[in-house]
């Protein structure tokens, strides 16, 4: 090496091959594109094809009349809550009366080894305590009914066990008020100790 600066010649420069050439660049590219473009179909036709989650959790839905672009499925609408306490007599209810282990909650007497009721309409599935909650079912219709080991409940898993919930009112499970009682008189009194 005679020129200048040419510290490029001592070897550890890198071989050509390493380079991706011009033409593997705009390939890749393309290829990337191509993936892309799927991507957004196979979104676009997942919306396209998912329930309306407000008329499966509520039997109607404001958009109804063609608008709304989910399914309107009367099959998958969500279980009547006050119906399975008996308290629902309404012949034209927008939920179903129809008890299916699909939308049905948790017998909470069984999960404690108690339901001895063998027509018991809530589902009888051994859940881990520590299970998430199965969303399927929080829209009101989950397809894996029985075989799903997921917390059919609409109680808040996080309140149920610690007694609050970081998400308060942005959280839109259930949170029970009673057990809630003796936690709260308990840190009333150390607030009025301090
Ligand atoms: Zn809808
Ligand atoms: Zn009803
Ligand atoms: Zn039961
Ligand atoms: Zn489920
Ligand atoms: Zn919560």
């Amino acid at each position: 090496c005679m020129r200048k600066g040419s510290n490029l010649c001592n070897g550890d420069h890198m071989p050509q091959e390493a380079w991706p050439t011009t033409s593997t660049i705009n390939r890749m590219l393309a290829s990337e594109k191509v993936r892309w473009s799927l991507h957004t179909v196979r979104t676009r036709l997942a919306k396209k094809q998912q329930y309306c989650q407000f008329f499966t959790r509520f039997g109607e839905c404001k958009k109804s009349g063609g608008k709304c672009p989910y399914i309107h499925d009367r099959a998958k609408v969500a279980i009547c809550t006050k119906f399975l306490k008996g308290l629902c007599s309404n012949t034209s209810c927008k939920l179903t009366h129809k008890v299916l282990p699909e939308r049905m909650p948790d017998c909470s007497y069984f999960l404690r080894g108690l339901c001895t009721n063998t027509a018991c309409p809530y589902r009888h599935v051994k859940v881990n305590s520590k299970a998430p909650v199965c969303e399927d079912f929080l829209k009101g219709y989950c397809a894996d009914g029985d075989e799903c080991h997921k917390k059919h409940s609409y109680v808040c898993p996080v309140f149920e066990a610690t007694g609050e919930c970081p998400q308060e009112s942005r959280c839109n499970l259930h949170h029970p008020k009673k057990k809630n009682k003796s936690k709260r008189s308990r840190a009333d009194t150390l607030q009025n100790n301090s």
